[in-house]
């Protein structure tokens, strides 16, 4: 499905999606939302722990297509520890990446960048984008289910 990726990157989100981080729910956390994406069928739900500005920790669930899963797996990986503040650059940085496959100079994205081949696949960057649109609206306090559409 997703030839033109190389196989490093094909790799990497196959083993997200098949197992995906930070996965379930979780006891104690002070902000959560909703998300879906109904052109894929994509949908999730997040739950964050926020402590002095600071993600301290993070789960999520749902269900979707293999690059859904796999962005919101790594989304979670690099949340964990970040201020809303580094959070909302790093938003900033992984959007620019995936709609137009631009990756800023000295960015923050780290593993994230083996996303950067979705933004030749257009029907696959509501997907990818999803699980950051939750966590964005569960950071800011907005209770209204996200929807990509
Ligand atoms: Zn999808």
């Amino acid at each position: 499905m997703f030839e033109e990726l190389n196989d490093l990157y094909q790799q990497v989100i196959m083993d997200h999606s098949k197992k995906p981080h930070n996965f379930g729910t979780l006891a104690g956390a002070n902000c959560c939302a909703r998300g879906q994406n109904p052109l894929c069928g994509d949908q999730m739900q997040i739950f964050l722990k926020t402590e002095d500005n600071i993600v301290r920790d993070l789960r999520w669930e749902g269900d979707g297509c293999a690059i859904f899963k796999a962005s919101s797996s790594m989304m979670t990986d690099s949340l964990k520890g970040k201020t809303r503040g580094e959070i909302t650059q790093l938003f900033d940085e992984f959007h620019a990446m995936i709609t137009t496959g631009e990756i800023a100079p000295n960015n923050h994205l780290g593993k994230l960048e083996v996303l950067s081949g979705v933004n030749r696949f257009p029907a696959r960057v509501k997907c990818a984008l999803l699980g950051w649109r939750a966590a964005m609206s569960a950071l800011e306090g907005d209770h209204q289910p996200v929807s990509t559409e």
